[in-house]
């Protein structure tokens, strides 16, 4: 069927006592870290990004000669590689590392989890025995994961590690769909049968005109201290108070918005289909839909969430290239225009319906068509009818009547 397994990666992070002198880890620490910064240094000249071959070339040798072991040299170089890559991606100036962090690689530590001990291997030989400070309970959930790489640091006195943990998800057969429309203020989510029958349809709303007031709220203070409020002490806290907000709300939303969507999606065993974000930047359309000053990583975050809770419970994730989905008749193909308040109206069949839906029921289409496993291929689902009533979504009465923000289909 597929070919890869999809996998469930989890971090854990926690606090850790070197048993004895903790001298040799903040050695290590410290070689690590200006190894990391003569690297970016020499590959900061290049105009253009190093393959692995040729870093591997220009650095591998020197790195290992230091007292590295051969995976801590890869670390080494990649780490400033792609350090390099995003300071040229985001028109940053050259990286300067001040912090103590190493990535590293499972060939160069042993975990117990049994004795909570991590022992790493550091440069020239040396080892460390690290205990993990955390309860039974946090690890006993990663028993019978495999665990890949971790990150080492140092941070005011303490060391921290972060285990990356890695599982295999079973697969859950879909019986259904289930396609998700993400918008600024609200998420449309539709479930249809393998055949293109209707059986669920949700909106909910989104807390995003709570986030863009405080986005507002933040840009007004720092155009009216455009220069100096970074310097100025209570206004830099009322920023970072806001930005935390934010911060807060949108993750908030993000967990309990995967959560009650995966939930929701494995009760009707659905695949979750949603929209390639990715796609739509290349599309250059996403102004209307999403407000551009909250940018696309907060639409991301909430996909984020969903993706992860949906793969957690072994349910199939598909991204779709929305291109079109918001403007093709999903009756005859033909193009839409906007009629009204979030309504779009075919010019050719007279079509009209909520802008949401029937994206929905466009990306529903889209993914049909790409795994034909899926129902009678070239079978479009019942494009819902105007003049139907919410109740016209056929399925469980009961079920759909305990939704509380069950839709009006065509009215506001
Ligand atoms: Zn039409």
């Amino acid at each position: 069927m597929r070919g890869e397994e999809p996998a469930l990666v989890e971090a854990l992070k926690v606090r850790a006592l070197p048993e004895g002198s903790c001298g040799k880890l903040l050695e290590f620490l410290r070689l690590y870290r200006d190894a990391v910064q003569s690297v970016v240094d020499r590959i900061w000249g290049f105009d253009e990004g190093l393959s692995k071959k040729r870093l591997h070339r220009l650095f591998y040798s020197d790195l290992v000669s230091m007292g590295f072991r051969a995976h801590h040299a890869k670390e080494v170089y990649l780490y400033a590689e792609s350090l390099v890559g995003s300071a040229r991606g985001s028109g940053g100036g050259r990286p300067v590392l001040r912090r103590l962090s190493a990535r590293i690689d499972k060939y160069d530590y042993r975990l117990d989890l049994d004795s909570m001990v991590l022992t790493l291997k550091l440069h020239s030989n040396y080892e460390v025995r690290l205990k993990l400070v955390t309860s039974r309970e946090r690890v006993e959930k990663f028993r019978g994961w495999s665990n890949y790489e971790l990150v080492v640091k140092y941070d005011k006195g303490e060391f921290w590690v972060s285990i990356y943990f890695k599982r295999s998800v079973k697969t859950v057969e879909p019986r259904t769909v289930m396609s998700i429309d993400l918008n600024f203020d609200n998420v449309t989510l539709a479930v249809f049968t393998l055949n293109g029958r209707p059986v669920k349809l949700k909106r909910l709303k989104t807390p995003h005109r709570k986030v863009l007031t405080q986005r507002i709220w933040i840009e007004r203070i720092q155009g009216r201290y455009s220069r100096s409020w970074r310097y100025i002490r209570s206004v830099r806290r009322a920023v970072e108070r806001h930005g935390e907000r934010i911060r807060n709300i949108s993750w908030d939303y993000a967990h309990k918005l995967g959560d009650l969507v995966a939930e929701l999606a494995l009760k009707h065993r659905s695949a979750v289909v949603l929209e390639d974000l990715e796609k739509l930047r290349e599309n250059g359309k996403r102004g209307r839909r999403f407000n551009k000053r909250l940018g696309l990583w907060f639409y991301r975050r909430i996909q984020f969430c969903v993706e992860y809770e949906a793969m957690e419970r072994g349910l199939e994730v598909v991204k779709i290239n929305p291109r079109g989905t918001s403007s093709k008749c999903p009756r005859c193909g033909g193009k839409l225009v906007e009629d009204g308040y979030r309504v779009l109206r075919c010019r050719k069949c007279g079509f009209a319906g909520d802008r949401d839906v029937i994206a929905t029921v466009n990306l529903y289409r889209k993914y049909v068509s790409k795994h034909p496993r899926c129902g009678v291929p070239g079978v479009a689902p019942n494009a819902p009818k105007p003049d139907e009533a919410p109740s016209g979504m056929r399925g469980k009465r009961n079920e759909a009547m305990t939704i509380p923000t069950y839709m009006n289909l065509y009215g506001n």
